[in-house]
């Protein structure tokens, strides 16, 4: 992921270093460098705009242009700014401390990798000290429970599965489940498909009237292109979330996704998932991944 950004913007910095004194036009060449590198790592236009003219901004001061290295304070600039596009502070998960169980409900598209995200998210939380239970509420893909139920075995995490038809009950009773077991957190499962449908945001609006998740935390795709923005933002508006796990970061896409979803959204980016296993679920960090894409 982000490997042909990265290149690109380093070839840019590199003829920056080369350069000693920059003048206004070396900084505009650089700007245009970026402004290319980043769509064609498919980042919204929308997002590249702002954030090529805030860079732009910052680089073409006296203060940066004359300072005895220019170059490395225009990385400096480009690394702040793109700290702050993924969100500049790491965002926690919100617990409430006066209700138990905490709801955390997940949503998102089919294959979006929200059930196996539900498994980590679990495991995460169950290494820190909590005891969660899995509630398999995706009840129109048959197989959606059991492998959530072959996931919760692997990490010692039980499943309610209840009558497996109506997911507004499953999502209601797994809480008592909860409650009768002593868990502290309900990870509830949601049906996706494989794109926006009337249907599908109904009932996880249903789900979501009926339980008040403390949590909704969408699960997003990193592979998906330019079509994130819609999707976050149709999610956003029918169901809203309070932030982002973004999934399958491991993967060979351009990025570009994942470098508009918060900008699009305002929302956080929570967590990233680097892999299939189950500890492959990290907390995320703005400054960390921008660092990484800057190489
Ligand atoms: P769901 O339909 O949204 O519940 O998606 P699943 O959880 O079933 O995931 C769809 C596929 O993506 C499965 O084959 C997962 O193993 C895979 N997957 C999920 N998260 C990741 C990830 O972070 N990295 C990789 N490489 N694969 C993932």
């Amino acid at each position: 992921m982000f490997n042909s950004l990265s290149d690109r913007l380093q070839d840019t910095f590199g003829k920056l270093r080369g350069k000693g004194r920059l003048t206004e036009d070396d900084i505009n060449t650089a700007m245009r460098e970026i402004r290319m590198a980043l769509l064609e790592a498919d980042v919204n236009y929308r997002v590249v705009k702002k954030f090529v003219a805030e860079c732009k901004e910052k680089c073409m001061t006296a203060e940066v242009l004359e300072s005895l290295s220019p170059a490395q304070n225009v990385v400096r600039i480009v690394l702040d700014q793109l700290t702050e596009l993924l969100g500049t502070t790491e965002s926690k998960l919100v617990l409430a401390q006066n209700r138990t169980p905490n709801v955390i409900m997940l949503v998102g598209l089919q294959g979006s990798g929200k059930t196996t995200a539900a498994a980590k998210l679990a495991y995460l939380l169950k290494r820190q000290g909590h005891s969660p239970v899995l509630a398999a509420c995706d009840v129109h893909r048959p197989a959606a429970a059991d492998q959530l139920e072959t996931l919760g075995n692997e990490i010692g995490v039980k499943v309610y599965r209840g009558d497996g038809k109506d997911a507004v009950k499953v999502a209601r009773e797994s809480i008592q489940s909860a409650v009768d077991g002593l868990n502290d957190i309900v990870i509830v499962d949601t049906a996706g498909r494989l794109q926006i449908d009337e249907q599908m945001m109904q009932e996880a609006v249903d789900i979501k009237n009926a339980v008040k998740p403390d949590q909704v935390l969408m699960v997003v795709d990193a592979m998906t292109g330019q079509d994130i923005v819609n999707v976050v933002s149709e999610f956003a508006n029918r169901v809203d979330f309070d932030g982002v796990i973004m999934s399958k970061l491991d993967g060979d896409a351009r990025g570009g996704g994942a470098l508009s979803v918060r900008e699009v959204t305002g929302k956080p980016i929570k967590f990233v998932s680097m892999g299939e296993k189950p500890d492959s679920l990290e907390v995320f960090h703005p400054d960390r991944m921008a660092k990484r894409i800057l190489g």
